[in-house]
């Protein structure tokens, strides 16, 4: 088990997946279709979520995103970090799930604040030796890697409880903040550490040694009497069709200020949730969108088919898995 070093980002859109994508999306379907994993695609010849210059590893074919049902389920954390932590044998540069990323240019999960929090898929990018393994070599390897590991219900470890970096988490002395947290099973990043001094506080939380020292010692002592709330999920993290669905419902009122402040998101978001709202899409069933995709009725090509459909990135990446599914 290995750390892979390195990154290799896209630089072109190519023709289609690659042979290595397919055969991991192929072994991973195998593993875990019983479970509620979904094939959410490989090839797309798109700029990055949230950027309109770099190109996404999925234009290059070397991106998979093997979706998770139900969101944020477990398995998918498992996964995702048995990935990372034998990257250097899959040959795995960079995996993105549930709010976290990790790439070949650090060992450890940082917190990741892309427009999508990946609770609904685990984005996953090969390199290019890897993407150009032949589909039956790259599923035997990763069952030879992760089958065993997968299949153990004791490998379970979640996602952010991997070993703090000393330049990253100031020691307390006999332990540190992060370390008590992760004891616990609870988020020790640096945004939850910042709502937790909040909760206690602590004002203006930077992260220093001292600070850290306060909020352990207050965590300790179960200060401020009360216990921290649940975090909460932000406005944000609620998913586009699902907001589209409440606007729908007249559940955000009249108007699209008052709908955006009603749902505490972005412009940007905003205009994701209005461009579900107004799609074509509205009412029409997945399944029937993959019905009319197989017939040919909105063109070749996925960029040609999500604009003729009118509908957002997630809907078009399930229209897209049921498409595989029935093919
Ligand atoms: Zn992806």
């Amino acid at each position: 088990m290995a750390i892979y070093s390195g990154y290799v980002g896209a630089k072109t859109c190519t023709q289609g997946p690659t042979t290595g994508a397919r055969g991991a999306i192929a072994w991973f379907l195998a593993k875990y279709a019983d479970d509620g994993g979904l094939n959410a695609g490989i090839y797309n010849c798109r700029p990055i979520r949230g950027s309109t210059r770099t190109t996404s590893l999925h234009g290059e074919g070397r991106a998979f995103d093997a979706a998770i049902r139900p969101y944020s389920a477990a398995y998918g954390t498992k996964l995702a970090d048995l990935i990372r932590r034998h990257s250097a044998e899959l040959g795995v540069q960079c995996v993105i799930w549930n709010r976290r990323i990790w790439s070949g240019y650090y060992d450890e999960w940082r917190t990741y604040t892309g427009v999508n929090p990946h609770v609904d898929h685990l984005h996953v990018e090969l390199s290019w030796a890897a993407a150009n393994r032949s589909v039956a070599d790259t599923v035997a390897l990763w069952e030879k890697v992760l089958g065993d590991l997968v299949d153990d219900d004791t490998e379970v470890k979640p996602v952010g409880s991997t070993k703090p970096s000393t330049s990253a988490t100031p020691s307390t002395g006999g332990g540190s903040v992060v370390d008590w947290l992760n004891a616990r099973k609870r988020d020790s990043s640096y945004a939850a550490r910042a709502r937790l001094a909040a909760q206690y506080g602590i004002k203006g939380y930077s992260g220093t040694a001292a600070q850290n020292t306060a909020l352990l010692a207050k965590l300790k002592g179960g200060a401020p009497a009360e216990k921290p709330a649940p975090v909460k999920p932000k406005p944000a993290a609620k998913f586009v069709a699902q907001m589209a669905a409440e606007v729908r419902a007249g559940k955000h009122g009249n108007g699209h200020d008052v709908r955006r402040k009603s749902l505490g998101i972005s412009a940007a978001v905003y205009a994701q949730v209005r461009a579900a709202v107004n799609g074509k899409a509205a009412g029409k069933s997945i399944a029937d969108m993959a019905t009319e995709v197989i017939q040919g009725k909105h063109g070749n090509g996925h960029a040609a088919r999500q604009k003729s459909l009118g509908v957002t990135n997630a809907t078009y990446a399930k229209v897209r898995a049921e498409v595989n599914r029935r093919a």
